[in-house]
């Protein structure tokens, strides 16, 4: 009778599972448990012809169970289906490595529970028949009192016949590697007529190599006078194609216990090894861009470690991100973003060698495992490939899109002789490449972990920072040329770092765009900026404009309006008198998007102006595009006026270009009496800067305000 066993834990899943086993086959007895253990037990004692079971359970795992079932006298030949969840397709290789037949995706699908089931419960009685039908051979000719060739020729009928009808190649060789007989399977399979094969070798049958393997093993069975354990081979068949078979080889003996041939049975599972071969590629592969996932790298880095462990060949291993990712992401949409990702898995495959290894490790990370390399050059040489390749134009969807991307490099042996290592030390070396800007490589030196991990800890204590609200603003006073009045202040922000003290925007400015903790910080200083604004307009101070420095991050993940618009209204302040501060990258990126935030601020009363300038693109389109009212001239041009006549010709061509589009110009960092005079004469319209006042805290900056906005020296 066949006895399915059913294994989960939960009684919903047992009870469905069980009803549908019964309708595999009538009058099949179905066992179901909750506890593996108990399952052990029990089947220990029986003889289960299919057994299904889930993979999370408690007191151990289905891959657990796969073993310790297999290691049961009767468990090595029974199918055995894991249930698993889509994702764990790490617990699928190791339920696979646990011997499990084949798997069903959990929430586990009706028909397709059926179909699986059944095909297996088929297989294990094929298997099931063979054994018992090669052991009853075994049994006849072992009990016949007649010689070897009379008990041959005599049983030879019968024995065919049963044996004719097993869907499995069976044959029976004598010392010589002589057919003694062959079924009718076989004799099929190998495109010899039946009658013709005996007498014949295995040569005439499946050529010399399978012969000399067949005689080899023959030969064993011979000398020690015991079954093989069953092994698998491929076989070519009449048609040319392979197949795998799984083979075992057994004694027959005659009256005196001597073996006088062997018997060779091999039933066909190559079905069985492609959805093997499938599912152990689902394992070992990222399912979006298809190429191989971490798990493979790992086994293909622990190949290369064993295989160069002596030889002490060199090897790379290359950890690619790509920058800013995230933001492409978010504004394409996940579907587009993938797409992406796919193409960046192509290019990335194009560049290497084919004996490397290209991975997706997951999200926007990658790898490449580089085998042929006599040099650290050769790895900078593919890792420029790599920056070169991916910084091309993508088009998607019919839209164009770039990229950059950061590489990090580890070289075996030299920065680590264990897998973790070289791929930790490699990440650390990426990480580095993304801090100095991305866009290039790094090879992985000791003292990073040093430099990476106060980075780290420069995050981890900036989130904290944001969190807990660490931050506070400073004041700066912008002041008219004409009249030496205070006109505007801009506001600056620091970072108060518990242990460390102020800290400027220089020091932590790049990790937090890089990680996007700017976009909450903004948000805070634009806030507390306007609250700060109009608690002194309510005191009765004169009314100033407020400069704000926006982040291009804040144009890519934020709606720069919502967040504008929202906090006027919250806090009362005045849109007439906000000025926001951009950068040329902000109009640069996107700068259809942008112009138009910028024009329905403007229809608020907002205005803007464009920060260092003269260090950027130079490209002057977007002064016409954008709605600019004022130019600030970076510090760099104003510091060496005196000394450098380019600066000065740069300055005057700001100052007249300004002027001619009917833009304001602000000189910046000016230090110096004759700094000012020159600007003056060279007709700025403000000046900022360290001569006038430094950025001053809230107090200080309200106290001079309170004093007459006129600066008393310019007075
Ligand atoms: P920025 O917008 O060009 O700001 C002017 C910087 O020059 C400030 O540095 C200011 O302290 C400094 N400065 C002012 N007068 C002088 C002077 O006479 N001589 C010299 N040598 N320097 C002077 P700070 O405060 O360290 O800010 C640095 C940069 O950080 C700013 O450059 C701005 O790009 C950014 N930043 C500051 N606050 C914010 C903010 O709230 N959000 C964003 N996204 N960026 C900010
Ligand atoms: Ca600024
Ligand atoms: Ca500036």
């Amino acid at each position: 009778m066949t006895l399915i066993a059913i294994l989960d834990d939960r009684v919903t899943n047992r009870n469905i599972f069980s009803r549908l086993a019964a309708t595999l086959e009538e009058g099949a007895e179905i066992r179901a448990f909750g506890d593996p253990r108990a399952a052990l037990e029990n089947l220990a004692a029986s003889d289960p012809d299919l057994v299904i079971t889930d993979f999370k359970m408690p007191y151990m795992d289905g891959a657990e169970f796969t073993r310790r079932f297999r290691a049961l006298p009767n468990g090595a030949d029974v199918p055995v289906i894991v249930i698993t969840v889509y994702e764990d397709r790490g617990f699928r290789l190791r339920a696979l490595e646990a011997g499990a037949t084949d798997f069903l995706q959990s929430p586990v699908d009706h028909q397709e529970f059926i179909t699986r089931a059944r095909n297996l419960l088929k297989l294990s009685k094929q298997q099931r028949l063979i054994k018992s039908r090669a052991l009853s051979l075994e049994h006849e000719l072992a009990a016949s009192e007649q010689s070897r060739q009379a008990l041959l020729r005599d049983s030879r009928e019968r024995l065919a016949q049963v044996i004719d009808t097993v869907p499995a190649m069976i044959s029976a060789t004598d010392e010589t590697g002589t057919y003694i007989f062959v079924n009718a399977y076989q004799a099929n399979f190998s495109g010899v007529d039946p009658e013709r094969c005996i007498g014949m070798d295995a040569v005439a049958t499946f050529g010399p190599a399978y012969a000399a393997r067949s005689r080899a093993l023959d030969r064993l069975v011979f000398e020690t006078g015991e079954a093989l354990p069953a092994y698998e081979e491929e076989i070519i068949d009449r048609t040319g194609m392979p197949r795998v078979f799984l083979t075992t080889k057994s004694p027959l003996r005659d009256t005196a216990a001597r073996v006088v041939s062997v018997l060779t049975s091999a039933i066909d599972i190559t079905e069985r090894k492609h959805a093997e071969s499938r599912l152990r590629h689902i394992a070992h592969h990222d399912q979006l861009t298809r190429l191989p996932n971490r798990l493979l790298l790992q086994q293909q880095l622990q190949r290369e470690l064993a295989r160069n462990r002596r030889g002490g060949r060199m090897f790379a291993l290359h950890f690619i991100d790509l920058d800013r990712f995230k933001d492409v992401n978010d504004a394409l949409g996940h579907q587009l973003g993938d797409q992406l990702l796919h193409a960046v898995a192509g290019r990335l495959r194009h560049v290497a060698c084919e004996s490397d290894t290209v991975a997706r490790l997951g999200g926007d990370e990658f790898a490449i495992l580089q085998t042929k390399v006599r040099e650290p050059e050769d790895a900078a040489i593919l890792a420029r490939q790599v920056i070169e390749s991916l910084s091309q134009p993508f088009g998607i969807d019919g839209q164009t899109l770039t990229l950059s991307a950061s590489v990090g490099i580890t070289l075996y042996p030299a920065d680590g002789g264990a897998l973790d290592e070289l791929l930790r030390n490699a990440d650390l070396a990426m990480y580095r490449a993304k801090a100095d800007g991305g866009a290039s490589f790094r090879f992985y030196c000791a003292d990073m972990n040093q430099n990476v991990r106060e980075a780290i800890r420069l995050e981890a204590d900036l989130r904290q920072a944001v969190a807990l609200g660490h931050f506070v603003l400073h004041f700066q006073p912008q002041v008219a040329v004409e009249t030496g009045r205070i006109v505007g202040m801009e506001a600056l922000l620091r970072w108060q770092r518990p242990g460390v003290g102020l800290v400027k925007p220089g020091e932590f400015l790049p990790v937090a765009e890089e990680t996007g903790l700017i976009v909450p910080i903004n948000t805070w200083v634009l806030r507390e900026a306007c609250r700060q604004a109009q608690s002194w307009r309510a005191r009765g101070l004169p009314p100033l404009r407020l400069a704000i420095n926006l982040s291009p991050v804040q144009f890519r993940r934020q709606n720069v309006f919502d967040v504008v618009s929202e906090t006027l209204h919250d806090t009362g302040f005045d849109a007439n008198f906000l000025e926001l501060e951009l950068t040329e990258t902000i109009l640069m990126e996107n700068a259809e998007a942008s112009a138009r935030t910028l024009r329905t601020l403007q229809a608020l009363g907002v205005t803007f102006a464009i920060d260092d300038f003269g260090t950027g693109y130079s490209s002057l389109s977007y002064v016409k595009n954008f709605p600019v009212d004022r130019l600030k001239i970076d510090q760099s041009f104003v510091r060496n006026l005196k000394t450098d006549p380019s600066d000065t010709a740069i300055v005057r061509a700001i100052i007249n270009l300004g002027h001619s589009l009917d833009i304001a110009v602000v000189a910046e960092g000016v230090e110096t009496r004759e700094q000012f005079t020159q600007l003056a004469a060279e007709g700025c319209d403000e000046v900022q800067g360290y001569l006038f006042g430094p950025p001053l805290t809230a107090d200080d900056f309200a106290a001079l305000i309170e004093r007459g906005h006129t600066l008393p020296y310019l007075a």
